[in-house]
């Protein structure tokens, strides 16, 4: 439940942890930059835009000590090795924090690409996408549960938070943005919004990366840079500065106006995927 004292515990939490949270920060850093001169080792690269492209020597997923993976069927679970290495470290430390054990979606196909017409994902297409539930899997799922997943809202369908929106998934929603490999984390306005009223009158400066977006009121999608392997990775415009509390948040939960005449399903053209892309998918016979 929303409990107004509690939030306040975990946002002091956070703030009188900022230098360490700094110190953490400039560490991670640190990690990265050798982690992404490590990987350049390896053959991974993400070629392509995030919602059309493929990748190289992508690395599964498998469930682990403190996470599981969950099963949403056409071996959605390989991504670049520094997706792997993020989500690693944001498993040790929601576990060093108290949090349930993790939950973790869709990554990317083995070679990447599309998930097919019949998925509504779009992206998740060159190893750098992970969705991350805002179910945990303390007590451990079972095999079923794995492959039948089954959403926790943490906002109902009119935006409002519902009894799942609370302490842990607030810190884990922080968490996943601490790493500087993030670029993006996609999640409802209504989580938006809610996480800007907590934040009220404190350090909002890391929900810069907190986007609003449709849909992701069960999960989160986190999106990383391109790494520094993957010079045909496509990068994606900033994001837009400052928190973005404003009226960019404003802007969702206005109704837009309505249109003067009925208009058609647009039909979306079918994208093609890069070259390399496709030779790949050829040599592999890779649908
Ligand atoms: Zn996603």
């Amino acid at each position: 439940m929303f409990h107004p004292q509690r939030w306040a515990l975990l946002r002091d939490y956070f703030l009188l942890n900022r230098i360490s949270v700094f110190i953490a920060a400039a560490f991670a850093l640190l990690l990265s930059f050798s982690s992404f001169a490590k990987s350049s080792d390896t053959s991974a690269e993400a070629i392509g835009e995030y919602a059309n492209g493929c990748i190289k020597g992508a690395v599964e997923l498998k469930d682990g000590k403190n996470y599981q993976v969950q099963r949403w069927g056409n071996s959605r679970n390989f991504g670049h090795p520094q997706l792997i290495d993020y989500i690693d470290k944001l498993v040790a430390r929601a576990k060093k924090a108290g949090l349930p054990d993790l939950l973790i979606g869709d990554l990317s196909r083995p070679l990447g690409g599309s998930f097919g017409s019949a998925s509504n994902h779009g992206s998740h297409q060159i190893g750098l996408d992970v969705d991350i539930s805002f179910d945990f899997s303390t007590p451990r799922k079972s095999e079923y549960e794995l492959t039948h997943p089954e959403d926790v809202y943490i906002v109902d369908t009119k935006n409002r938070p519902t009894q799942f929106f609370d302490n842990n998934r607030v810190a884990l929603l922080y968490m996943a943005a601490q790493d500087p490999r993030v670029e993006r984390i996609f999640v409802a306005p209504g989580i938006k919004r809610t996480l800007c009223q907590i934040y009220e009158g404190h350090d909002k400066s890391w929900l810069q990366k907190i986007r609003p977006w449709f849909g992701h009121r069960g999960h989160m999608h986190v999106r990383l840079g391109c790494p520094l392997d993957s010079p045909a990775c496509v990068k994606q415009a900033k994001a837009p500065s400052g928190d973005g509390c404003g009226a960019e948040l404003a802007s969702w939960f206005v109704p837009p106006p309505p249109s003067p005449k009925p208009t058609k399903p647009k039909v979306k053209p079918k994208k093609i995927p890069p070259a390399r892309c496709q030779a790949l998918f050829k040599e592999n016979n890779y649908n």
